[in-house]
């Protein structure tokens, strides 16, 4: 494997030196001791200045939810009632320091004697109040109370008195739990969610000193419901963009209906939902972000399907770019969250830790969960003393996890319509396809340490693009004529883009354009239709090999005419001097027919222009995920030059050392805190953490703003304060050592 040395060695002949000694090691594989070789001899990347740092804010003058960094739940059975030790579950929960407790109304099953009609006691309540117990018992202890709900799902006795508040199949059947067919799906847009929902918000309030409102299981996450109920066989065909905004207003009208009661009791409660779905959430994330005082991510664990270690930053970064600062909290699941999983099972500990982690490191509040009180507390207590630790470790350092701005200077569009409604190009359709580009966008960003920020593209505001040097697009295929002339307002202004594949290809209610809606901008034509892969997939041909020209986007590559294309592509038409072409692909099988039947043609395999301060790449193939799919090291390396190249080699963090990690940098009230996460580890791709496998000396260099002065840098896991170097506002220090994962916090004067 290259690493950046024997990169530049083998490079240096065929580029222009200037370029080929500001290239970063895509493989990041230096030992200490050429990491010392390097900070003692060769140039790293151009350091950005940090911007001036954001005026003090008095936290006596915040709501109080932005004061909360512990929240903890054990999420009640129906059992419960006839065996929780009440003292026992609220003195866990304090001596764990969390700020706030969740206990459960439900909507499905009373935890307290209701008299909503079709609000059914749970069966070993008798009587009691279990809810209002809990709440005295939590509020005793200076424990805040979220009232948790679920309006998702109630039973046979309310269909037959309501059969309007079901989810209908097309034959007009009801809806059912498919674990629990006693229990009905209720449909978002009926009187239920009107009167029955409002009914019990308005019981507890009267009852209770709660302090927020809470659905669990409502809104949908990560899909739209499909209900032919008689008041949903009247809104646009589900799946289509239509319905996500009708389905869109009627989830935040009901937030603010909701909300208004929850502030019936007090003013500075609120209403709040279940919410994550990473990129695709479920309702428009610019809407939910503008309404939400608290965005509760849902998003407890790794799955089969959702394998790769990063899930939960991920979704931080999602949170960061609808948000505006406001709290955004993920829940971390102490019991096995896998499928199958056992829900009264204590997690792996390595991997419950690096959930946590990754909560706190992308600026999110931890939130930490069981289920049941009978097993949680008997059966399997092993999940208690690894929150109570890992939460005892943050109330030490709170100040420097409370996030104010993060530090990136790439903006990646999510294109949360694409995620959502877009089904793959015509040659490649599955509702995994999305998934995959934004996996293969998000591997290679980490692996080139690159410091980027999700950006929704309901957001293209210039205030909030001028932050970055550039802004990738990977197959955003949805982009409406008006987002497409902020990107090219955005361009004009000197950002740089890179997009790939259908980008813009389609309107915001999915209609295909005749031609790209960035065509002018990118400089590129559609000549056919998308060409997919029999066999063998096309490649790029390098137009100037081993001559001293070689665009910068190809350092590298020596000793090869061929990269690796992608499985996909839009045949483009010609343009002046391109860089890469294709050669079109052929059969796999049998190998005496795997060859090209045209090894030279001139449609492009990437096309690059600059204006200015400005540069645009476009890859015609869908660059992105057939890096995830493969792995392929080439694609990797071209995915890391173009993007080196349209930010100019410019960095506003350089974190330098082996191994493979994801990288945060915040501006925090103290000064900056850079989180680095260990995901050097067999696990990283799939299954559940066993082991940590610590990671050597690991440089950082930050370039302060003007006058900013440092205090102090100090790692929070290992406990202590480290030498610095502070010279031309380049501040430089070393991480000796990182177990699963590092803070250093920085103190300015
Ligand atoms: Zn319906």
């Amino acid at each position: 494997m290259l690493n950046r040395r024997t990169f530049l060695k083998a490079s240096a002949s065929a580029i222009p030196m200037a370029t080929a000694i500001d290239a970063l090691d895509p493989f990041s594989t230096l030992s200490a001791q050429e990491t010392a070789v390097e900070a003692n001899g060769e140039p790293a990347p151009k350091l950005i200045a940090l911007p001036q740092r954001m005026p003090a804010i008095d936290p006596a003058t915040q709501p109080w939810q932005q004061r909360i960094r512990r929240v903890g739940q054990t999420n009640m059975t129906e059992h419960d009632p006839a065996v929780m030790n009440i003292e026992e579950w609220a003195d866990y929960w304090h001596s764990a320091e969390v700020d706030i407790v969740y206990i459960s109304v439900t909507g499905i099953l009373a935890f307290y004697p209701s008299k909503v009609p079709f609000h059914r006691h749970g069966k070993f309540l008798n009587g009691r109040d279990f809810f209002g117990e809990c709440v005295a018992a939590a509020k005793k202890r200076n424990m805040r109370v979220v009232a948790r709900m679920s309006p998702d799902l109630n039973w046979g006795d309310a269909l037959e008195a309501h059969p309007e508040w079901a989810m209908r199949n097309k034959d007009g059947s009801a809806q059912f739990s498919s674990e629990e067919p006693r229990l009905f799906k209720t449909c978002m847009f009926s009187t239920y969610m009107d009167d029955y929902v409002p009914a019990i918000m308005r019981e507890i309030n009267s009852l209770y000193d709660v302090d927020c409102l809470y659905t669990n299981g409502w809104p949908p996450i990560g899909n739209l419901p499909d209900c032919h109920c008689a008041v949903c066989s009247k809104l646009p065909p589900v799946g289509t963009s239509a319905y996500w905004r009708v389905f869109t207003d009627r989830t935040l009208e009901l937030w603010r209906k909701y909300d208004a009661i929850a502030k019936e009791k007090k003013p500075d409660s609120f209403y709040f939902a279940n919410l994550g779905g990473n990129v695709r959430g479920g309702p428009n994330l610019d809407g939910l972000g503008k309404v939400a005082a608290w965005f509760q991510a849902d998003n407890q664990g790794r799955t089969y399907a959702e394998a790769a270690v990063w899930g939960c930053s991920l979704q931080g970064r999602v949170c960061n770019a609808i948000l505006d600062g406001k709290i955004a909290v993920n829940v971390t699941a102490g019991y096995s969250s896998s499928t199958p999983g056992w829900r009264n099972a204590s997690k792996n500990p390595g991997e419950i830790r690096m959930w946590l982690n990754e909560t706190l490191a992308s600026g999110m509040t931890p939130y930490y969960h069981f289920v049941g009180a009978e097993n949680g507390f008997d059966e399997d207590r092993r999940w208690q003393k690894t929150g109570v630790d890992y939460f005892g470790w943050t109330t030490k350092h709170d100040a420097h996890f409370a996030t104010r701005r993060s530090i990136a200077n790439i903006g990646v569009v999510i294109g949360q319509s694409t995620q959502l409604l877009y089904p793959g190009p015509a040659t490649a359709r599955s509702r995994a396809y999305m998934h995959e580009t934004t996996q293969g966008i998000y591997d290679a960003l980490l692996r080139g340490r690159f410091a980027f920020d999700f950006v929704h593209e309901d957001r293209l505001e210039p205030d909030r693009l001028s932050r970055y040097r550039a802004l990738l697009l990977p197959n955003v295929a949805m982009l409406s004529d008006r987002q497409c002339e902020q990107i090219g307002n955005y361009v004009q202004a000197g950002g740089s883009i890179m997009a790939s594949f259908e980008t813009s290809l389609y309107d915001e209610n999915l209609k295909q354009r005749a031609n790209f809606g960035l065509q002018d901008l990118l400089g590129i034509h559609k000549a056919e239709n998308v060409v997919g892969t029999n066999g063998n997939a096309y490649y790029a041909r390098i137009e100037t090999p081993g001559q001293a020209q070689a665009h910068p986007i190809l350092e590298g590559f020596t000793n090869t005419n061929w990269l690796p294309g992608a499985e996909n592509r839009i045949p483009l038409a010609p343009v002046r001097n391109p860089v890469l072409t294709v050669v079109p692909g052929f059969v796999r099988y049998p190998p005496e027919l795997a060859y090209p039947p045209t090894s030279h043609t001139n449609e492009p395999a990437v096309v690059l222009r600059e204006s200015g301060r400005s540069r645009m790449a476009y890859f015609p193939g869908d660059i992105e995920r057939t890096y995830w799919i493969t792995g392929h090291g080439d694609l990797l390396r071209l995915l890391h030059n173009t993007i080196r190249w349209i930010t100019n080699d410019e960095r506003v963090v350089d974190v330098e050392g082996a191994g493979f990690m994801e990288i945060f940098c915040w501006e925090t009230a103290p000064g900056y805190t850079v989180h680095v996460l260990n995901y050097t580890n067999p696990d990283a791709q799939h299954g559940w953490i066993q082991t940590t496998y610590p990671l050597g000396p690991q440089t950082v260099r930050l370039k302060l703003p003007q006058s900013v002065k440092v205090k102090s840098v100090e790692v929070l896991q290992a406990g202590k304060n480290l030498p610095f170097h502070l010279e031309n506002q380049i501040l430089q220090f070393t991480i000796p050592r990182v177990e699963d994962y590092e803070v250093a916090a920085i103190t300015v004067a």
